[in-house]
């Protein structure tokens, strides 16, 4: 039986030409306009008196446009708002919630091609991978709807030996605070505070400091889809200060954390060393994703799956491969074709149609992925770089690299960007490879080439992950299809875009009626 309703969005197909077309005019026609945003708080936006100029990853000396910051005075007039408003946001009927994150949705479809060139813009994402982006937030909103409205729609009844009514209720725990990442800038930013907003909680949320101006537009239009201004504030800014100040408050319900497992250590430590209730942390972070192929794969397939699962959004993808496993019968095969296939990469900018591959966040990012490289080379061997046009020198773009080294363990953190490490195992050390994998403490998505079921079924139930993809890639998982997330180091669970996400959220009353 399959669980759950078909309502993801239908998106649009690239590969229609007329369609393409019309859409990548439609798009490019904000290449050069100026957004605005700030933090807002009751409905209005606030202006600090820090104001922070957003530039492009794709051409760094172009300004796209500004945001204003927030602080702790204005994070804390925040909070007092949402803690009012909250009680009488979790009596509303989930159905009116639910109809307002419909909204929500038709509004951000209305809307696409601003949301995706902003996207573009701000946080260097290719076309293809905006497309998807505001599809994932729009399935977010129509699938969280669902979900509370089947756990929240009326009490579970349950026994009364005695003639008493006994009823469960479920309702929101107060206001979340939802901190989200700049690598999917709208739809994990919109994930977070739908599941928040329509459980019943008021909400502070806090984008990515790269990418305000995307989620500013999106908090506009859910307040145009009817979320009342007290219930949900915007509030970009510093991590240090905004983030650290609202993660450490006593009179908070809870929070959502998208972003790397250090960050989410940090949090858990704050949340832990305040006084008051204890509140649920639900937190995503990264991975050493890894995938293993045998013998029995097809090679051509591998090689486009590895391209896509490392490589698409310049590997900025938490579900991105990191360390590609292959047996050491197929490996030069697999290796050449790689190096073949990376050789037609195109790296360039992310509003142009035939670009594959586009800037990483920022400068910093891109000094630490070349510093990987650079150091990881000398104990590992070259595969391949991609070739780069001159222009991507005015952005912070990092060619695609693959590079063959001897163990996993020699990787000591994430690498969050567009390099793949290769590994040759052979079929004596199955066993170790899958007990080095699980030693990474990551556990988010792994996938397998094979055409020997036993092998891969034996497989994918002895790796700590929370996503096993098995002859396809690994990335761009659909909200309601592959429920998203790890375990481990990776995230505490549940899955986003699965049916238990909802249920951190909330809590929970009993009612024992003898009326
Ligand atoms: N859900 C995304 C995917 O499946 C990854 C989310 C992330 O990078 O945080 O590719």
């Amino acid at each position: 039986q399959i669980y759950g309703d078909r309502t993801n969005s239908l998106g649009l197909n690239m590969n229609i030409h007329s369609q393409a077309d019309d859409f990548i005019a439609a798009v490019q026609q904000y290449r050069d306009k100026q957004w605005q945003g700030g933090p807002i708080v009751d409905g209005k936006t606030v202006e600090t008196d820090h104001h922070v100029s957003i530039t492009s990853p794709q051409e760094t000396s172009k300004q796209i446009g500004s945001i204003y910051w927030g602080d702790k005075q204005l994070a804390d007039q925040a909070l007092t708002s949402a803690n009012k408003a909250y009680r009488a946001w979790r009596e509303v009927p989930v159905e009116e919630r639910a109809k307002s994150l419909e909204k929500f949705a038709d509004l951000m479809e209305a809307n696409r091609n601003e949301l995706i060139a902003i996207c573009s813009l701000e946080a260097g994402k290719g076309l293809q991978d905006g497309i998807d982006e505001v599809r994932e937030a729009v399935d977010f909103c129509r699938y969280y709807a669902n979900q509370a409205r089947k756990l929240m729609g009326e009490p579970i009844q349950l026994p009364g030996p005695t003639g008493e009514d006994n009823e469960l209720f479920v309702e929101g725990r107060g206001t979340f605070i939802c901190i989200s990442p700049w690598n999917f800038p709208l739809a994990i930013f919109v994930g977070q505070i739908a599941a928040a907003l329509v459980t019943g909680n008021s909400v502070i949320a806090k984008p990515a400091e790269q990418t305000g101006l995307i989620a500013y537009r999106a908090v506009q239009l859910a307040l145009e889809a009817g979320i009342p201004g007290n219930v949900l504030h915007f509030m970009p800014g510093s991590g240090a200060e905004v983030g650290s100040f609202l993660t450490s408050q006593e009179d908070i319900g809870g929070v959502c954390f998208t972003g790397s497992t250090y960050t989410a250590q940090a949090i858990n430590r704050a949340l832990a060393a305040r006084t008051g209730p204890i509140v649920p942390i639900v937190a995503e972070t990264g991975g050493q994703n890894a995938m293993m192929v045998d013998s029995t794969a097809l090679p051509e397939q591998v090689v486009t799956d590895v391209v896509a699962s490392a490589f698409q959004s310049a590997g900025q993808r938490c579900s991105a491969l990191r360390v590609l496993f292959v047996q050491e019968d197929v490996a030069d095969r697999v290796i050449d074709l790689l190096r073949g296939a990376m050789e037609e990469l195109s790296v360039g900018d992310p509003l142009l149609h035939e670009t594959d591959v586009g800037p990483v966040i920022d400068g910093i990012a891109k000094t630490n992925l070349e510093q990987h490289i650079s150091d990881i080379q000398q104990a590992g061997r070259l595969i391949a770089r991609a070739p780069m046009p001159d222009y991507t020198l005015g952005g912070t773009f990092v060619a695609p690299t693959a590079i063959e080294i001897d163990s996993i363990s020699q990787l000591v953190k994430e690498n969050f960007g567009p390099i793949l490490h290769v590994i040759r195992y052979s079929t004596d050390n199955i066993d170790e490879v899958i007990d080095s994998i699980n030693a990474t403490g990551f556990g988010l998505t792994f996938g397998i080439h094979s055409r020997n079921e036993t092998f891969a079924y034996d497989v994918a139930s002895r790796i700590d992950v929370g996503n096993v993809y098995i002859n396809r890639n690994q990335i761009g998982a659909i909200v309601g299809v592959q429920p998203f997330g790890g375990r481990g180091m990776s995230g505490t669970g549940p899955k986003a875009g699965g049916p238990h996400y909802l249920t951190r959220f909330i809590t929970e009353k009993t009612r024992s009626d003898n009326i």
